[in-house]
């Protein structure tokens, strides 16, 4: 299967379970291209997709510079792994979203370093709806304070919404009630913030009951571009 091919059956199959589960959300697809060469992004790109996810920070600048360099210029590019405070400079510096903020530091260090000219960066907490231990995220408990602690003292900074990823399991009663929780805090950030319009949940394993909990934007990567080869 080509990757334009993966990525039309991809968004059909947003739209079937979009209308089977009667949501009038839109879905944003997140194209996941972590460990995947430039040309897979460029082919990618040619079939129309926009949005681009990558966690690893280096490989993640080299790619959003090749694409300047190609004048892909549309690109809405997203982090979203794990951050190094030594890292935050790039990320603030080639990133218009951050889907994985979950540290005051980190998020202090963004606001500081994002360059005047790019405005604000858009950015998500990350939760850690599973409660495990060696996951990125904050508590469901933390959500509040670090929220109000954005909005409050981060200027350079724009909170849009929440990102999390469920426990590797295809029990579909533990996918349910995790999303469910993420949406109540959705909905819960919804009503105290402005801005906040961005539910990141669903990936190619989950995206059927991210759906159904009402996810705005799934982050789809082995079903778009293949497995990763991690050497
Ligand atoms: C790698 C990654 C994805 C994509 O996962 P797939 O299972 O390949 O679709 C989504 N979200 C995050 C945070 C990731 O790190």
């Amino acid at each position: 299967m080509s990757i334009r091919q993966n990525i039309e059956q991809v968004k059909q199959e947003i739209l079937k379970f979009k209308n089977y589960y009667k949501k009038d959300q839109n879905i944003e697809l997140l194209a996941v291209s972590k460990t995947k060469p430039f040309s897979d992004i460029v082919e990618a790109y040619n079939c129309g997709q926009r949005s681009f996810g990558e966690s690893y920070a280096q490989e993640a600048c080299e790619k959003v510079e090749l694409s300047r360099e190609y004048k892909l210029n549309d690109i809405i590019w997203y982090f979203i792994g794990p951050i190094q405070s030594n890292k935050t400079r790039m990320i603030a510096e080639h990133f218009d979203w951050v889907l994985s903020c979950d540290r005051k530091k980190i998020l202090q260090r963004l606001n500081d370093q994002r360059p005047y000219h790019m405005g604000k960066l858009n950015i998500c907490l990350q939760i850690n709806i599973s409660n495990e231990q060696q996951k990125s995220g904050i508590s469901v408990q933390e959500v509040k304070e670090l929220a109000e602690y954005v909005s409050n003292n981060l200027p350079n900074l724009c909170l849009r919404g929440l990102m999390a990823v469920a426990l590797d399991t295809t029990d579909l009663c533990i996918l349910e009630d995790e999303f469910s929780q993420m949406h109540q805090l959705f909905c819960d950030l919804k009503d105290n913030y402005s801005n906040i319009d961005t539910l990141s949940l669903g990936m190619t394993q989950d995206m059927e009951t991210a759906i159904k909990c009402g996810t705005t934007m799934v982050r789809i990567g082995t079903k778009i571009f293949g497995a990763r080869n991690y050497n």
